[in-house]
């Protein structure tokens, strides 16, 4: 997939923007909500993590590591009914894909692949998505090759910018989180990491970087 992505890209001059899904393209935490709601339980947002803080509603009982597990792994593979984009997500894409190549770069099992391009085709986010749990640095960094075309990267995880500060440093790294209940608990971004608030901010950031004019 990421090899098909890369030739693709190949005969392109233009910057590239690569996105990160659950939380930036598509809501998560609050779709994961329903989902948990819908089998007894609820994510409480006592603190910037999963685990622990999802307890079954009528004991209050704290799910298991295993639970958890087995829990995402179903909502993941039924993310169709629950996901859906991130405010402002489908004007901000379209208008940068106008100047620029969109890729979607998600930390999700491959298996989980056709769901997750069928949703997002449903909601005309039809960019090449790569589904991968290898480090981001490195596959956006040979997203870039010898290219050395402007990039950007947003992201919710301060994990996944230093992948790709360390592999790709040259990318502007964007923190978007739509959940603002979570993102207010979030680690203090990494120095150098840029925060937006919402889409709208994220493209003017983005347009600056890659040397585009403001939309
Ligand atoms: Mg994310």
């Amino acid at each position: 997939m990421t090899a098909a992505i890369i030739e693709l890209l190949a005969a392109s001059r233009r910057p590239l923007v690569v996105c990160d899904v659950d939380e930036v393209v598509l809501e998560f935490l609050d779709p994961f909500d329903r989902y948990l709601n819908s089998v007894g339980h609820r994510l409480h947002p006592d603190s910037f993590r999963l685990h622990g803080n999802i307890r079954s509603i009528a004991e209050s009982i704290v799910a298991e590591d295993a639970e958890v597990e087995r829990m995402q792994e179903e909502f993941f593979t039924t993310q169709d009914r629950w996901q859906t984009p991130a405010a402002g997500v489908d004007a901000a894409l379209r208008s940068l894909s106008e100047d620029a190549d969109i890729v979607f770069l998600t930390a999700m099992p491959p298996r989980h692949h056709d769901v997750r391009r069928t949703l997002l085709d449903l909601h005309g986010l039809d960019f090449p998505m790569i589904a991968t749990e290898e480090p981001k640095g490195p596959v956006v960094a040979s997203l870039i090759a010898e290219r050395k075309v402007p990039a950007a990267f947003i992201d919710d995880i301060a994990y996944n910018h230093r992948s790709v500060r360390t592999h790709a440093p040259d990318c502007i790294l964007i923190h978007l989180m739509a959940n603002k209940v979570f993102r207010a608990m979030a680690p203090r971004p990494d120095a150098g990491i840029v925060v937006a608030e919402d889409w709208m901010q994220a493209e003017l950031l983005i347009r600056h970087h890659l040397g585009l004019s403001p939309g």
